[in-house]
């Protein structure tokens, strides 16, 4: 075998992607771990959920739906959209991956925020394009920053709103002054994960009705606790829509994944309560970390970004937490180094979280 000319090469951009590192979830050693390091609902699936999921065990040697029009249907009922003009995919991060395919490729820029998700990038370079940074203001997004950086080769922008792992937002107003600034020839996505959690806010909805180049994506995986299925779906102009369902995989769903996310689509009982339990915890929280010295910004998502004096107190914080079996998120690699991410758990999970926190500052280690 020769080893000075390399054959088999990948493609453009494909080694300068670095592989995405998902939450933490057990610490060796310890048992009765908390989990509040990836956002997921602790409250976990509805049982109406659990019952279409194991109802779906009797259909599961059939293939699935391939137009899924069962879930687009639900969407489109709860929401009030056009069923025509959704795509569902494994997960938001595969609705993103379509929009990736099918716009971008090398000698094109594709825009997301400093603090913005870390599964961009990865997106961007998987398919040859070249992402562009754009910095944020006090960790928010400069829609200022993001216009003057937006040219004739810019593709996408990716706005992330309310923000991970920020957990800040900006107003529609904003979003609808990015939307008309941006050249025609780009698509803004509003990447949605938070949006039920926001107060009044449709996560872009009736703004990709009166726009040619706004796609909404959205996720079972955060207030619907899905994580775990894999689906997601995405609300855009016509034309775009009908293109991203060309790269889309007939089967890319599995029945147990419609059946489960029709369903939990259909409870919206269920989100409300998580809602509602999910702002009153989050609260909390954020209170009582700024009493025992420990700031957040407001969040409008299931996570609040604790912020600390420095890298290395950020850090002592995270590992006496893991001493402590509580997991939370490190964001140095968001360009937050200062920062802890903390998932809002069940009331339970937060006082302990807190305490923690608390005995930290007071000279734990
Ligand atoms: C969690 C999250 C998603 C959702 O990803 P899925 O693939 O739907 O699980 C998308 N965007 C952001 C910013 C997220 O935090």
């Amino acid at each position: 075998m020769s080893t000075n000319t390399p054959k088999i090469t990948p493609q453009p951009g494909i080694m300068d992607i670095k592989l995405y590192k998902g939450g933490a979830s057990d610490i060796v050693g310890v048992q009765d771990v908390v989990k509040l390091s990836s956002n997921e609902n602790p409250l976990g699936a509805s049982d109406k959920v659990k019952a279409a999921i194991a109802a779906s065990a009797h259909q599961i040697h059939r293939y699935p739906s391939t137009d899924h029009a069962a879930l687009r249907q639900a969407i489109a009922d709860v929401h009030d959209l056009d069923a025509e003009r959704i795509i569902c995919g494994v997960g938001s991060d595969e609705v993103l991956t379509f929009l990736c395919q099918a716009y971008a490729g090398p000698g094109d820029e594709v825009i997301y925020t400093e603090h913005g998700f870390s599964m961009y990038p990865v997106l961007i370079n998987a398919v040859g394009a070249t992402p562009v940074v754009v910095e944020e203001q006090a960790r928010r997004v400069d829609v200022d920053a993001m216009l003057e950086a937006a040219n004739a080769a810019t593709k996408i922008v990716f706005l992330t709103n309310p923000g991970n792992p920020t957990g800040t937002m900006i107003p529609m107003s904003e979003i609808e002054r990015l939307a008309s600034g941006l050249p025609a020839t780009c698509i803004l996505v509003l990447d949605g994960a938070y949006t039920e959690y926001a107060d009044g806010y449709d996560g872009g909805a009736r703004l990709v009705e009166h726009c040619d180049n706004v796609v909404m994506t959205r996720t079972f995986s955060k207030i619907y606790g899905l994580g775990g299925m894999r689906v997601g779906w995405g609300y855009g102009p016509q034309e775009i829509i009908d293109v991203l369902g060309r790269v889309r995989g007939p089967f890319n769903l599995s029945n147990t994944a419609l059946a489960a996310a029709e369903a939990a689509m259909r409870d919206q009982a269920w989100v409300e309560k998580c809602r509602v339990d999910n702002a009153r915890m989050r609260e909390w929280m954020i209170s009582d970390l700024a009493k025992k010295g420990v700031p957040a910004d407001a969040s409008s998502a299931n996570f609040i970004l604790a912020r600390f004096a420095d890298q290395d107190e950020a850090e002592g914080c995270e590992l006496y937490l893991q001493s402590q079996g509580l997991l939370v998120r490190k964001v140095a690699g968001y360009n937050l180094p200062n920062c802890l991410r903390i998932t809002v758990g069940d009331e339970p999970s937060c006082r302990r979280v807190a305490h923690a926190i608390g005995q930290f500052k007071a000279g734990a280690t």
